[in-house]
């Protein structure tokens, strides 16, 4: 039986890529979603995006890479229903304000009957949650309590969708932990912050900084919010995982209480950390995609090791036995497939260096007869003869050294990427530079958000945050309004 198609049509072979990633990211952006069949934007459903088999496949080793550190830190996995009855949201005030907007409603079943209350469907999970955290808390003994959800979440998005950036429904991770007072709760805000270095720097060479959010641009409900930001090759800030202290904010309205040790009823503090798979994804592809198309880490990679024959009519059969046997003990250690099709060796060679396969191996009649194989790496493109028996541990060992390659290169473009501006008129010139912008800001609650709107308003830029856990000297009046600052704070161009 002729085995199911694999992800790569034949037409979509055919297409050229040919947008430069460097001076317009966006064309080159769309196009590789499309040509390496990464999303398809023609599901009938405004703002939803069919992810493809290439993502998918990411996205798998993503969340067990990540489920893996997760778990190792003491979360523990459970599923939550994806309906949220209207009554969980309107618990928190300053939540159910901030989501209400953007939620998909479930009003009636079957033939218009209409439930006795809408239902939501899920937006992100606090209130379904905690609504359950009161019942599983009872006593100090349970606490800390940490568990987390994988799941695809649903906001109606009114500004313009772009999939794996920006979409309608999108996959994520959501972790909630609850413990006994305050400095349990901050300490796993750092913890998440920890993670987020482990999982989007050092396992997928996605650099980023974290800033702790301002008082008016905190997740809805929250204390503190601090949010990590990256920056796409064209110089926008794209905001990643974040993690929130949420203090008593939900548990008094929901009740998770606990008996300490005393005997006194006491609320639980309690935090969440979101890191969106989707957007990591995105991360992925911008920082480490060049004009080739997509370079994979290694880690998360689809397909790590293709193998691509090469036939020309004379030993074709033996050529694919030997492919086939190598096929069989690779596939041991990695991901592999071969590409057996009628196409040229040169469009293979092209097509999966476009779809950023990290290693390539060669076979032909001359390698079959030396015993050996021709191992191409996608980062370098350079070319190695390996014999036959080293092969596993030639990959095993290149693949280390693939992936700090990648993170390094993606470190170098990333660092000085911060410039400092003491005026108006230096923001105003710095405003396309495509970096964080360091800027001194006056920081009372309500002058802080008429100074960040102005900057909003007249040059289309966002204030991040500050550097957490560290006060950064001022440098001068504030950017905005010329009174005294009290605070250096980040700007730069939202995604
Ligand atoms: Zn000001």
């Amino acid at each position: 039986m002729k085995p199911s198609s694999a992800p790569d049509s034949s037409e979509s072979r055919k297409v050229m890529f040919n947008a430069d990633k460097e001076k317009d990211f966006s064309t080159w952006f769309s196009e590789i979603i499309s040509k390496a069949g990464l999303a398809d934007l023609r599901y009938n459903v405004k703002g939803f995006v069919v992810f493809r088999e290439w993502s998918v496949l990411a996205f798998n080793e993503m969340y067990a890479l990540l489920e893996r550190i997760l778990q190792r830190k003491g979360h523990w996995p459970v599923l939550m229903p994806a309906l949220i009855p209207e009554e969980n949201l309107n618990k928190e005030a300053g939540h159910v304000k901030g989501f209400v907007p953007e939620v998909f409603w479930v009003t009636e079943h079957g033939a218009g009957e209409k439930f006795e209350q809408r239902m939501a469907l899920r937006p992100t999970s606090e209130t379904a949650f905690y609504h359950m955290y009161a019942l599983w808390i009872r006593s100090y003994k349970d606490l800390p309590f940490k568990r987390y959800q994988r799941c695809q979440v649903w906001r109606h998005e009114t500004n313009a969708t772009r999939p794996f950036l920006r979409s309608r429904e999108f996959y994520w991770i959501e972790a909630h932990c609850a413990f006994q007072n305050e400095q349990g709760a901050w300490s796993q805000v750092r913890e998440d912050m920890e993670t987020t270095k482990e999982f989007m720097h050092e396992t997928l060479g996605v650099p980023f900084i974290f800033f702790q959010r301002p008082q008016w641009d905190r997740f809805a409900g929250a204390v503190e919010t601090f949010a990590a930001d990256t920056l796409t090759p064209d110089g926008r800030v794209l905001q990643q995982p974040s993690t929130h202290y949420l203090g008593e904010n939900f548990s008094k309205p929901f009740n998770v209480q606990y008996v300490d040790a005393s005997g006194a009823q006491q609320y639980a503090h309690l935090t969440c950390y979101g890191p969106a798979i989707s957007r990591i994804f995105a991360s992925v592809i911008a920082v480490h995609g060049d004009k080739k198309g997509l370079r994979f880490p290694f880690k998360v990679a689809p397909v790590q090791v293709v193998i691509v024959p090469f036939l020309n009519g004379v030993n074709d059969s033996k050529v694919l036995a030997y492919c086939e046997k190598l096929r069989v003990r690779l596939s041991l250690k990695f991901r592999v497939h071969t590409d057996a099709s009628e196409t040229r060796a040169g469009e293979k060679f092209y097509f999966w260096e476009m779809k950023g396969v990290p290693f390539r191996v060669e076979v032909g009649s001359r390698e079959l007869k030396s015993k050996k194989a021709i191992v191409f790496r996608r980062d370098s493109e350079t070319k190695k003869e390996v014999s036959l028996p080293g092969v596993e541990r030639f990959i095993e060992k290149t693949a280390l050294d693939y992936d700090a390659t990648l993170r390094m290169t993606a470190d170098k473009a990333f660092k000085n990427n911060t410039v400092n501006v003491s005026s108006w008129d230096e923001l105003k010139a710095h405003a396309r530079d495509g970096k964080f912008i360091r800027a001194n800001f006056c920081s009372t609650a309500m002058n802080g958000v008429e100074c960040a709107e102005k900057i909003e308003k007249e040059l289309g830029l966002s204030v991040r945050g500050s550097i957490p856990f560290r006060e950064e000297k001022t440098f001068g009046p504030c950017v905005a309004c010329g009174k005294p600052s009290t605070k250096v704070v980040y700007v730069g161009k939202q995604y």
